[in-house]
C-alpha cells in the first residue's frame, strides 16, 4: 500500500465516515437552534472557513468533471470495439433506468398513499409556511426547465456553450456522438483523438486521487456547514413526511441490493464496501455530477468494471438516472395533494408518473435542483406550486438522502450492466 495513493489507503473510508460523524456533532454544537455557543456573528464566520477544505475539494471534482465525462465516454465506446456493443449496452441501460425510475416513483406513490403523513399536518403550519413563501423570492429560476423544452435541449448547437455552462446531458450527447462516429471511422484517422482523451482521463483521475486527500476534511466541512444551517422547526413540522421520503429511499436502497446480489452476482458486503466512499461524497455534496469521478474510481478501482462499461454507465447515470430524485418528488407531490385535499385520478397518477421519469432525465445532478423541477410536476396535476414552501425547510436534508440514492443507483446499474453485457 503505497500513501501517495490514497485511493488505496484502506483507512481512507474510516476517516471519510469519521469526518462526517465528527461534522454533524460540531455543526449541532455551533447551530444557532441547538443553543449556540458563539454568537450568531462569530459561528458564521467559523462556518465559512470550516467549511473552506469541503469548497477547495467540491471545486476539484467539479474541475475535471467535465473533461472526465467526455474522455470517459469517448474512450469507453472506442475501447468497447463494436457499434453493436454500444447499441446493446445503450438500449439496455435506458430501458433499465426508465424502469427502476418507474418503480422508484411506484413505490413513492404507494408508500405516501399509506402512510397518508399529509393528513396530519396543523393547519397553522401550512398557514405559517405559505405566508412565509409569500414573503420569499423562488429559490431559483424556473425558467428553462419545463420538460418539452428540457427534451428539445439534449442536442446542443454549440458544444463549446454546452461545457461552459456545465450542462452535462448535452456534453454526454456530445460525447457520445463523438465515440460513436470514432468507433465507424478507420482506426488511424480516430487514433489521435482516442489518444488524448486516455490520456486526459488519466490526468483528470490524477487530480482526483489528490482530490481525495482532502475527503475527510471536506466531509467534515461540508456537512457541518449543512447541520449549522438546518431549521430543526421545519423538520418538525413535517416528521412524518420526512419519515415518508426517507423510509422509501430505504426500499429503494433494498431493491438495489437485490439487483446487485442477484442480477449483478456481487456478495452484498463487498459492494456496499466498494461503493461507500462515493456515498459519503454524494451525502456531503448533494451532488451527483460531482461525485462522478469518485463513482468512478469506485467502479473501476473497487468493482473492477472494466472501463467500457463504467465509462459508459456512470456518466450517463449521474445525468439522466435519479431514481431518488423521482421517489422523493412523487412523494411530495403526493404529500401535497393530501394538504390541500386535491383529488388525482388515473390519468393524473399516470401523468406524474411519466412526467416525474421524463423530468429525472433532465433534471441535471446539483444540489436542490430535485424540489425546483417538483414545482413544474406540481403544476402539471394540479396543485399548487406555492405548496413546496412547506417542504422546502427540510430540502437540503432529503437532497443529501436522496443523492446518495441516485449515485448508489448508477452504481447498481453498472453492476448489473456489466453482467447482462458480458452474457
Ligand atoms: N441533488 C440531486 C443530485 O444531484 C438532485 C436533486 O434531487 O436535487 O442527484
Amino acid at each position: 500500500m503505497s500513501p501517495s495513493n490514497p485511493l488505496q489507503d484502506k483507512h481512507l473510508w474510516v476517516k471519510i465516515l469519521l469526518g462526517l460523524v465528527l461534522g454533524i456533532g460540531f455543526g449541532l454544537a455551533l447551530s444557532p437552534e441547538a443553543g449556540a455557543l458563539f454568537s450568531p456573528e462569530r459561528t458564521r464566520v467559523i462556518a465559512e472557513w470550516v467549511e473552506l477544505p469541503g469548497l477547495i475539494f467540491m471545486g476539484l471534482l467539479k474541475m475535471v468533471v467535465v473533461p472526465l465525462v467526455i474522455c470517459s465516454i469517448i474512450t469507453g465506446i472506442a475501447e468497447s470495439g463494436s457499434l453493436g456493443f454500444v447499441k446493446v449496452i445503450g438500449t439496455r441501460i435506458i430501458l433499465y433506468f426508465v424502469l427502476t425510475s418507474s418503480i422508484a416513483i411506484l413505490i413513492g406513490i404507494g408508500i405516501t398513499s399509506f402512510i397518508n403523513p399529509g393528513s396530519g399536518l396543523s393547519s397553522g403550519f401550512v398557514d405559517h409556511a405559505l405566508a412565509q413563501q409569500a414573503e420569499m423570492s423562488a429559490p431559483q429560476t424556473l425558467e428553462g426547465l419545463t420538460i418539452p423544452k428540457r427534451i428539445a435541449n439534449v442536442i446542443p448547437t454549440n458544444p463549446a456553450k454546452a461545457q461552459l455552462e456545465k450542462n452535462m446531458l448535452q456534453i454526454v450527447i456530445v460525447a457520445l456522438l463523438i465515440g460513436l462516429a470514432l468507433l465507424s471511422l478507420p482506426k488511424a484517422t480516430g487514433q489521435p483523438i482516442l489518444t488524448l482523451c486516455q490520456s486526459g482521463l488519466s490526468i483528470a483521475m490524477k487530480i482526483i486521487e489528490w482530490a481525495m486527500l482532502l475527503a475527510p476534511y471536506a466531509v467534515f466541512g461540508l456537512i457541518a456547514n449543512v447541520v449549522i444551517k438546518l431549521g430543526f422547526e421545519a423538520v418538525t413540522g413535517v416528521a412524518l413526511y420526512m419519515v415518508t421520503v426517507l423510509l422509501g429511499l430505504g426500499i429503494m436502497f433494498m431493491i438495489y441490493l437485490f439487483l446487485a446480489k442477484f442480477v449483478g452476482q456481487q456478495s452484498i458486503p463487498a459492494f456496499l464496501k466498494a461503493i461507500r466512499e462515493a456515498q459519503i461524497i454524494a451525502f456531503s455534496s448533494s451532488s451527483s455530477a460531482a461525485t462522478i469521478p469518485v463513482s468512478m474510481k469506485c467502479a473501476e478501482e473497487h468493482l473492477k468494471i472494466p472501463k467500457k462499461v463504467a465509462g459508459f454507465t456512470i456518466p450517463l447515470g449521474a445525468t439522466i438516472n435519479m431514481d431518488g430524485t423521482a421517489l422523493y418528488q412523487a412523494v411530495a407531490a403526493i404529500f401535497l395533494t393530501q394538504v390541500f385535499g386535491v383529488d388525482l385520478s388515473t390519468g393524473d397518477m399516470v401523468l406524474l408518473l411519466v412526467t416525474t421519469v421524463g423530468a429525472s432525465i433532465g433534471t441535471p445532478g446539483i444540489p436542490g435542483i430535485g424540489i425546483v423541477v417538483l414545482a413544474t410536476i406540481l403544476t402539471g396535476i394540479g396543485v399548487p406550486a406555492e405548496g413546496i414552501a412547506l417542504i422546502l425547510g427540510v430540502d437540503r436534508i432529503l437532497d443529501m438522502c436522496r443523492t446518495t440514492i441516485n449515485v448508489t443507483g448508477d452504481l447498481t446499474a453498472t453492476v448489473v450492466m456489466n453482467r447482462w453485457v458480458k452474457e
